[in-house]
């Protein structure tokens, strides 16, 4: 049996479509059952329902031979091609975002930075965040949040913010505007690289159907 980790939300309505493609499709409504592990049509395969920023642990100790992350999360939780057990083969292309800088609107970022101003910056991502600002130099205090990262200017916790933007929609329905990309995003499909190595025969078709569905979706 060959275990994928999902999260609800998001992750799991854009890689729904995929598998589906791929020929796997769960048993069970993911978001309406209060079930954890869900089997599939193919009896090779279950999947386990995760928090997103639980998916690289899980694939990473082999709880689950696979795994659908968003870049966003593997950034943050350090797993580089080959790091800690992960490889990362196919970018799935969907829940495509930016992970941006935003600040209020009319706050002057590039002055603010060429100035050498100390910045607060909330945001989920504080490791990616503290990486992408040192390599620019730019001082900043990071502030760990867990959400809602649009209302800490709004608030006066912070100068900015660091978080997905897709429309912008959000940002600007909270008088925010990105001012700097820090990684372009998409969902990634991971796999536990010893099991890659010990049963490459039972995981390579599940790769390979996914990979070629999602080029099929891409393409
Ligand atoms: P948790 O519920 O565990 O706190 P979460 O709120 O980050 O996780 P989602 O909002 O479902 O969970 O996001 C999961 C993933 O979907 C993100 O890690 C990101 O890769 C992707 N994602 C999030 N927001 C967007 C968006 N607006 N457009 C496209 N992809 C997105
Ligand atoms: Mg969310």
């Amino acid at each position: 049996m060959i275990t994928l980790a999902l999260s609800k939300g998001r992750i799991f309505d854009e890689v729904q479509p995929l598998l589906a493609a791929a020929g796997i499709a769960p048993l069970e409504e993911a978001e309406s059952s209060r079930k954890l592990i869900i089997g599939t049509t193919d009896p090779g395969l279950r999947i386990v329902v995760v928090r997103a920023s639980d998916v690289p642990t899980y694939v990473q100790y082999g709880a689950a031979e696979l795994g659908v992350a968003g870049k966003d999360v593997l950034l943050e939780h350090g797993a580089q091609w080959g790091d800690r057990g992960l490889y990362q083969p196919v970018d799935l292309g969907v829940a495509r975002c930016r992970l941006c800088v935003a600040v209020p609107i009319g706050f002057d970022y590039a002055n603010a930075v060429r100035r050498g101003a100390r910045l607060r910056v909330a945001t989920k991502y504080v490791q990616t965040a503290r990486e992408h600002f040192a390599a620019k130099g730019v001082h900043v205090d990071l502030i760990k949040l867990y959400g809602s990262m649009e209302l800490a200017p709004l608030a006066g916790l912070a100068d900015a913010i660091v978080d997905l933007v897709s429309s912008g929609a959000t940002l600007k329905a909270n008088n925010l505007i990105d001012v700097e990309e820090v990684a372009k995003i998409s969902a990634r499909l991971i796999v536990n690289q010893s099991a890659l190595k010990v049963r490459r025969e039972e995981l390579m078709p599940f790769i390979a159907r996914i990979e070629e569905a999602s080029a099929a979706f891409s393409g």
